[in-house]
């Protein structure tokens, strides 16, 4: 069942500055009102319109007769017995939901932000694929996210990733615009080296990323070493071949001089044999990249998550890599909270 919540206003959150002062004008004020609204709602994150100090009696009535700052509405927060990990569930105002993770690493926290509801992209292992697509979010959606977990949790955010459900390049100008708003230095203020996009290697979308010269970190899921082995887990595989992904990989890492990230999901039986090892420290040997490889988190299908003996014959192999590697052990798994976890269970909906 789908709730819609019936109203018409707008969100101020996902409107640059540009548009609150284009906002505010429309209101019958000066544009310098729009930047003291960017600045309550980015930099000191207020969302009540009270608490807004500076701003005129009059112009925070118009607002609230037209204007809401949020788009979501947080439903539901949960966290994990194992791990300093949150997951949180959001409505959207056309009665969507989707989820957001937080989670805690030594002084790291990061927040994993979702760019769709559902996901068309189907790769075999992942929940959000068996939801199908269903919709877009907007920017103020994806960014909002982020706004609505740092007013709950109080917690000092250090890192922002587009791993969530969806895939972030199949929603690009809004995934970007967000980008934007979070890294905006008189905002939110993330740095660019701070947030990370991640795609399953939509080859064109790639391209223009590069060509544009985004200098937000960028990740790879790449989960095979042939294209045969690919296409087992993931059909996207069909559109943009291992070699065409392999190519762009390549000229991404050299125009941009940052180093790529590739991420591999390792899944038993069916890429972590110490071959793959091989053939992969190969085929990335001559990219400027890391790799971080991730034990699959099982979801109920018949993928399994490789032994640790296993999963350490993989990293042997790899030792005299040109590249780091690392090993994301995933947060969260007991509230599916984990890589690949997300999907919305819930058939009702209690606003
Ligand atoms: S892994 Fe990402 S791109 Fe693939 S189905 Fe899941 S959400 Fe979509």
């Amino acid at each position: 069942m789908r709730y819609v919540q019936n109203e018409e206003k707008v969100s101020l959150i996902g409107q640059n500055l540009t548009e609150l002062q284009s906002i505010s004008e429309q209101l019958g004020e000066k544009p310098f009102r729009g930047r003291q609204l960017y600045d309550w709602i980015y930099r000191k994150n207020i969302d009540n319109h009270n608490l807004m100090t500076n701003l005129p009696g009059d112009f925070k009535t118009k607002l609230s007769e037209r204007y809401k700052v949020h788009p979501l509405v947080l439903l539901h927060h949960s966290e994990s017995k194992q791990e300093p990990t949150k997951k949180f569930l959001f409505q959207t105002s056309s009665g969507h939901m989707i989820e957001s993770v937080l989670m805690r690493v030594g002084n790291r926290s990061t927040i994993c932000l979702s760019t769709q509801v559902g996901c068309a992209v189907d790769c075999q292992f992942c929940a959000t694929a068996q939801m199908g697509f269903l919709k877009n979010l907007t920017s103020g959606e994806i960014v909002d996210q982020f706004s609505q977990i740092r007013s709950l949790t109080h917690e000092p955010v250090s890192n922002i990733v587009f791993m969530g459900m969806g895939e972030p390049f199949l929603n690009y100008k809004a995934v970007i615009q967000a980008a934007d708003l979070l890294h905006q230095p008189d905002g939110i203020n993330m740095g660019f080296g701070r947030i990370t996009i991640s795609t399953v290697g939509i080859v064109p979308k790639i391209r223009q990323y590069t060509a544009e010269a985004h200098r937000y970190k960028l990740a790879i899921s790449l989960n095979g070493v042939s294209q045969e082995q690919r296409l087992e887990i993931m059909p996207i595989s069909k559109v943009y071949p291992l070699s065409d992904l392999l190519t762009v990989a390549r000229e991404y890492a050299a125009k941009s001089k940052k180093r790529l990230t590739i991420e591999y999901v390792l899944i038993e039986g069916l890429n972590d044999a110490s071959e793959d090892a091989k053939t992969l420290k190969g085929l990335l040997q001559n990219i400027r990249c890391k790799l971080n490889l991730i034990p699959y988190n099982e979801i109920g299908s018949s993928f399994r998550r490789p032994s640790d003996d296993r999963i350490n014959s993989f990293l042997t192999q790899l030792e005299d890599a040109s590249f780091p590697v690392t090993v994301r052990r995933s947060k969260g798994t007991d509230i599916d909270a984990g890589c690949g976890q997300l999907a919305i269970k819930e058939k009702t909906i209690h606003v």
